[in-house]
């Protein structure tokens, strides 16, 4: 058991389905992602991407197939025992809260003292370029710095897995391409997973590792950008591209 643990992906989608009435979302998804790897989902929009990381997350139940973190089945656990954090489009920031509080709440279940929260609240606004923001009121903040606050409360209690479904799709252009290296930089000095939904195939091919293309529920090719862009296995990845 030991040594299994030892040896598996840190997540592995295994075979997983799932159908909305006779509409299936989720054909038999198949996908490792390891330590560190920044891994993306990217399909156009009604692919299923969202259906299955919210499989991984545990706020969707699978129809069939399991999800395993560190070689552990955690199919039938809720979200908040799977070790992992979550980013969605919507900045989902408590409105009536100072920044400080939201990643603060991020830290709840950590036994952290009040000098030693302050420490670590200022040390995740460091990381996400926002130093001094502690005591401004979430609403006040720009939409990209309400989305980097997100991502620093996901980030507090140090998941070895983050889930980012669509984080930048309610910014403008210039923000976006701003908060993009932002975020492959974040991913870096952190060594957290990342498993990134998007529909942008720029995106997708600048930032990630590897890339997995969705369409109709299925997953059409999982490799490194590169040899996405150069040997497309289907002619709907050659045409997505
Ligand atoms: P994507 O994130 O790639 O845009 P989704 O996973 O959100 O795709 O949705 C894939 C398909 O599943 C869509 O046709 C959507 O309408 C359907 N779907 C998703 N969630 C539900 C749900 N809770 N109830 C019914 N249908 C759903
Ligand atoms: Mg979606």
């Amino acid at each position: 058991m030991q040594a299994a643990a030892a040896s598996a992906p840190l997540l592995h989608v295994r075979t997983v389905w799932k159908k909305f009435g006779d509409r299936v979302t989720a054909a038999g998804v198949d996908l490792q992602v390891g330590n560190g790897e920044f891994f993306t989902m990217l399909g156009p929009s009604g692919s299923g991407k969202s259906t299955v990381l919210r499989m991984i997350s545990g706020l969707e139940q699978p129809d069939g197939g399991r999800i395993l973190i560190n070689g552990e089945d955690v199919t039938d656990l809720p979200p908040w025992r799977r070790g992992l954090g979550m980013v969605f489009q919507q900045y989902a920031n408590f409105p009536h809260m100072t920044v400080a509080q939201n990643i603060g709440y991020g830290l709840r279940r950590s036994n952290l003292d009040r000098a030693a929260l302050r420490e670590r609240v200022s040390e995740l606004l460091d990381l996400v370029s926002l130093p001094g923001f502690e005591d401004k009121p979430v609403t006040k903040l720009s939409g990209g710095e309400q989305q980097r606050v997100a991502i620093a409360r996901a980030l507090a209690p140090r998941p070895r897995l983050l889930l980012l479904d669509e984080p930048l799709s309610a910014l403008d252009e210039k923000i976006r391409r701003e908060m993009q290296v932002q975020l492959k930089d974040i991913q870096r000095a952190t060594g957290t997973a990342f498993v990134y939904v998007t529909h942008d195939q720029e995106e997708a091919l600048t930032m990630s590792d590897r890339v997995a293309v969705l369409n109709w529920g299925y997953l059409v090719q999982v490799d490194a950008p590169q040899a996405l862009f150069r040997q497309p296995r289907t002619k709907f990845v050659a045409q997505f591209f």
